[in-house]
This record gives structure tokens, sequence and C-alpha cells, in this order.
């Protein structure tokens, strides 16, 4: 089956807390299902296959590409791939669910145009880079090689919010998530 349903994009840059929002509303909002991503970059703490994301070599992610199985992929950091399957959101869909994506900015945009008039794209926005840049290096997951790329990368991805429907304030993280948590019902009861 392969029947059209909508789709919840929340983009941001790396530390504004897309994350920690997704998992949010998945507990909330039973009729959400996550879509879930392949990536060739290593687990993370207690990350799952299949969970998380498909954890996949770059050979392997690189034949699915040939194979056109990707709706969207990127090279987000130099030599790490991570990439949104057809078949992911065909699945969610077919179930009759709304699908929600954690990805990341320009990811977020070309899943914006392509799912033109089913999809609803939220940029998640930190009180301000040097707050960003706090709690990213708070996660304590990347090393600091790792966290100078995403703070570049970070810098360039807050020009593109005016590009989103919704601009989503993360300052306090439980005031984000009740508003969050309305903005998905409201899109789910009459649409974009
Ligand atoms: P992203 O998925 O956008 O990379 P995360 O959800 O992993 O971001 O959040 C980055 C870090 O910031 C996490 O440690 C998270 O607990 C923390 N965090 C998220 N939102 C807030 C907030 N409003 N205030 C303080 N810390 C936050
Ligand atoms: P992380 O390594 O922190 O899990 O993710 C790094 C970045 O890649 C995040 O901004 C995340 O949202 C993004 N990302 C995750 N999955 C996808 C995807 O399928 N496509 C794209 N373009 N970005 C993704």
């Amino acid at each position: 089956m392969n029947q059209e349903g909508k789709l919840i994009i929340f983009s941001a840059p790396s530390g504004a807390g897309k994350t920690t929002i997704v998992q949010h509303l998945l507990g909330k909002v039973p009729q959400l299902e996550f879509s879930v991503s392949a990536t060739t970059r290593k687990p993370r703490g207690d990350e799952q296959h299949g969970k998380d994301y498909y954890f996949i070599s770059k050979e392997e992610f690189l034949h699915r590409i040939a194979k056109k199985q990707f709706v969207e992929f990127e090279e987000v950091y130099t030599g790490t791939f991570y990439g949104t399957l057809r078949t992911e959101i065909e699945r969610i869909w077919a179930e009759g669910k709304t699908v929600i994506f954690d990805i990341d900015v320009i990811g977020g945009l070309h899943l914006k145009r392509k799912y033109d008039g089913q999809a609803l794209a939220i940029f998640v926005q930190p009180p301000s880079l040097e707050v960003l840049i706090e709690r990213l290096t708070g996660r304590g997951t990347d090393s600091p090689e790792k966290l100078k790329e995403r703070f570049a990368k970070a810098e360039k991805e807050l020009n593109y919010a005016p590009e989103f429907d919704i601009i989503l304030k993360n300052h306090d993280l439980q005031t984000a998530c009740s508003e969050a948590e309305e903005l998905v019902r409201q899109f789910m009861v009459h649409g974009s």
C-alpha cells in the first residue's frame, strides 16, 4: 500500500533540542511514528539499530543511493552520510500514521519542497549560538574535533529559519514541548 499521508519535520542545528522535543512528542501523540534514518556514523551511547538509526556501512549507503532508495540524503558531516529511505515513509503511512522527522536543516527543506501541502516544517531555534554551543558541549557525545565541525555548521544553519513554516523557540524546554504538541495536534486535525 502506498497511501499518501502527512509529515511533520523537525529541523535545527545540532544541539538546538530537536531530538528531545521529538522524543517528547512520540511519548505523547500515539498517531506519530518516527522516521528512522539510515546513517554511516557509529552508534552513540545506547542507540539501537532500527530504533534510532539504521546503522549501515558507507558501501551499503552508496549502493542504496545508486538504487534510488532515498527520498533525500546528505553528507551531513564530511565522510558521514544520513538519509531518509522511501520504504520508511511508506511503511508508516501504510499503518495510517503521521511521519515525524528529526533531520538536518537542508534535508528538512528538501522534504518540505518534495511533500508540499502534506508537510509541516518546524525549525527549532535555540536562544543564541552561545547557548547552542553550551548545550552541544554539555550533551557530552562528541569529540572536540566533531564539536568544532558541528558549531561551524550550526552557525550557517541558523540563517535558514525563515524558510520553515514555523519557528519554535526552545528556551525553556517544557514550554517548547507544550508548544510543539499544540502545533502537531492542530496540524493533524486541520492539515497545513
Ligand atoms: P539536537 O537533536 O537538536 O541535536 P538534543 O535534543 O540532543 O539536540 O539537545 C542537545 C542537548 O541540550 C541535550 O543534552 C538536551 O538535554 C539539552 N537541551 C535541549 N533543550 C534544552 C533546553 N530548552 N534547555 C536546556 N537544555 C536543553
Ligand atoms: P546526529 O549524528 O547528531 O544523530 O545527527 C546529525 C545531524 O544529521 C542532525 O542534524 C540530524 O537531524 C541529521 N539527520 C538525521 N537523519 C537525517 C536524514 O535522514 N537526512 C538528513 N539530511 N539529515 C539527517
